[in-house]
């Protein structure tokens, strides 16, 4: 273990941030890892439970308390490789994760977790900066194919296990840059996208062949979802040219808001705002871009990609930015007795709040439903809202609480409904209840649809959910192709 009385001596440390007046002038990460040092000495916290529930909170099982032991001993090069052996994309989770390993921490039911997203960003920095994250190309090859729809952290995770099986695996991409959500979602002040483009280099290397811009099945034309494809290519092509298709086309239809008044000019999904602004930073030349400068805000939706919003109206210069949440505001600190090693419910502030909140912009409103749109010439100018509470397990209108919000710009980030259901349908692919393809996760005929060598993993079968249960999912559906093509598996589930 780390230090046995570590947790006692050390206190955890928080990675950095750039000043906010500095960080708001570009699009960049600003986020400050820990050093060499500050990481030996967190993983000298770790108390290498002997029942590490951080290993159980983690959705794909890091072995947390091994890799915190090997920092603190200084031994990187072995903590990397303890790493890898879970989690295919750590630069990506270390960056992202909202680490449900951490509110799972022994040290966090009276103390402050071990801060283990911190040293596994230390961790694969490392990694990446000495020249170990190398190219696995395996050493025989199957002759079996694979076709990967979509290229998520759960289409990308799926991809490298099955080409380090030893299968020809093709990924097919409907957008133009491989990432899914991680490239056309999530800002680069999160994450930048050199991180997505060397692990594409790596599976290049591994045998992967990505083919972008070419979508499989068929797409709704009035769809607002992302879509830069030139190529088409039906189910029957794919299905005869492979052994086996997984499907990992993210759940990207955004949820709608169908009250009076949508149809105005400025009311936008959040997904049609934030996959521009990753565009531009990529240096794509955009007829017009959707932007935030000078505009009165309103984003609706208290999550992430409301909080992604927020972050990004603020870089253009917004001249405010108010987020609705409809569910009451949660309490500061959670009730750790009765929630623990759970996932707790709290407020949370993120970067991008706080750093609005510092430039005087940001207003958050929680228990209010907007009921309807205003505007003059087609143009949105504003809303009005209702108070609403729990009254017999409802949400209902406070009577006499309505009120109307100046808006030049209105975000749509109140989640994702399911998959486009063009491409299941295509596919002929069963839904269920949600609209996601219908498919278990068992250790036996897991992850495989109704149709016969097609399979579904990720967003696709779970719903929105994280990157970090993408890449579970990938993995463990690598898996289950790899059992149904070769007869057993040997890659780890
Ligand atoms: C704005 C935003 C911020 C987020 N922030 C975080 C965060 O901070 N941390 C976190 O853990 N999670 C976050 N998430 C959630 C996370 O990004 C997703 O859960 C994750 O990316 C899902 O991975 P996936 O591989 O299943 O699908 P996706 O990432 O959605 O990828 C699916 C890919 O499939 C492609 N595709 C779809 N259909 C076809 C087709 N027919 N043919 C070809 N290609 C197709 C799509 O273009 C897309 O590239 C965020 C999500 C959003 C929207
Ligand atoms: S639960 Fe916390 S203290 Fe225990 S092994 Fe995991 S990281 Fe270490």
């Amino acid at each position: 273990m780390g230090k046995i009385t570590g947790f006692i001596e050390h206190a955890r440390i928080e990675e950095g941030y750039a000043p906010v007046v500095e960080r708001l002038k570009h699009h960049k990460e600003f986020v400050i890892g820990l050093t060499e040092d500050q990481a030996k000495v967190q993983g000298a916290r770790c108390m290498d439970c002997g029942t590490p529930f951080c290993n159980n909170g983690c959705p794909v099982n890091n072995i947390i308390p091994d890799f915190n032991d090997l920092v603190y001993q200084g031994d990187w090069r072995n903590a990397l490789t303890v790493l890898h052996s879970t989690n295919n994309f750590p630069e990506f989770t270390g960056r992202i994760c909202p680490a449900p390993c951490e509110a799972a921490c022994v040290v966090n039911v009276n103390g402050d977790a071990v801060g283990i997203k911190s040293i596994e960003h230390a961790i694969i920095d490392r990694g990446w900066a000495e020249g170990w994250v190398l190219p696995q190309p395996p050493a025989v090859k199957t002759g079996k194919k694979v076709a990967v729809v979509g290229s998520g952290p759960a289409g990308l995770a799926a991809a490298q296990q099955l080409a380090r099986a030893g299968h020809d695996v093709t990924v097919f991409e409907k957008n133009s840059r491989i990432g899914g959500l991680l490239r056309y979602g999530i800002p680069d002040f999160k994450m930048e996208k050199t991180h997505i483009d060397r692990r594409v280099e790596q599976m290049q290397a591994e045998g992967v062949v990505f083919k972008t811009s070419t979508l499989v099945g068929a797409w709704p034309a009035d769809s607002k979802v992302t879509n830069d494809a030139k190529t088409v290519i039906s189910p029957d092509e794919l299905k005869a040219q492979f052994d086996a298709v997984l499907l990992t086309g993210g759940s990207e239809q955004s949820r709608d808001l169908p009250v009076p008044g949508r149809e105005l000019d400025g009311i936008h999904f959040a997904m049609e705002f934030l996959p521009q602004q990753n565009k531009v930073n990529a240096g794509d030349k955009l007829k017009k871009q959707l932007r935030a400068d000078g505009k009165h805000v309103i984003v609706i939706g208290g999550g992430d990609t409301g909080s992604d919003c927020v972050g990004t109206s603020t870089r253009h210069g917004a001249a405010s930015v108010t987020q609705f949440e409809v569910m009451p505001q949660p309490p500061e600190q959670e009730d750790k007795p009765l929630v623990w090693p759970y996932w707790p419910l709290k407020l949370r502030t993120s970067s991008s709040h706080e750093e609005s909140a510092e430039q005087g912009l940001l207003k958050r409103e929680f228990a209010i439903s907007t009921k309807a749109f205003t505007g003059k010439n087609g143009k949105v100018t504003g809303l009005t809202t209702v108070q609403v509470e729990f009254k017999d397990g409802k949400l209902v209108e406070v009577p006499g609480t309505e009120k109307t919000h100046k808006a030049d710009l209105v975000l749509l980030a109140m989640g994702f409904v399911n998959p486009v259901a063009t491409v299941l349908d295509a596919f002929g692919v069963e839904k269920d209840a949600r609209g996601n393809a219908k498919a278990s996760t068992d250790f036996i005929g897991g992850y495989a649809t109704n149709v016969d060598k097609v399979f579904a993993a990720g967003d696709m079968r779970r719903g929105q959910s994280l990157v970090v249960w993408a890449i579970r999912e990938g993995r463990q559906a690598a898996r289950a192709v790899d059992e149904h093509l070769m007869g057993f598996s040997d890659l780890p589930r």
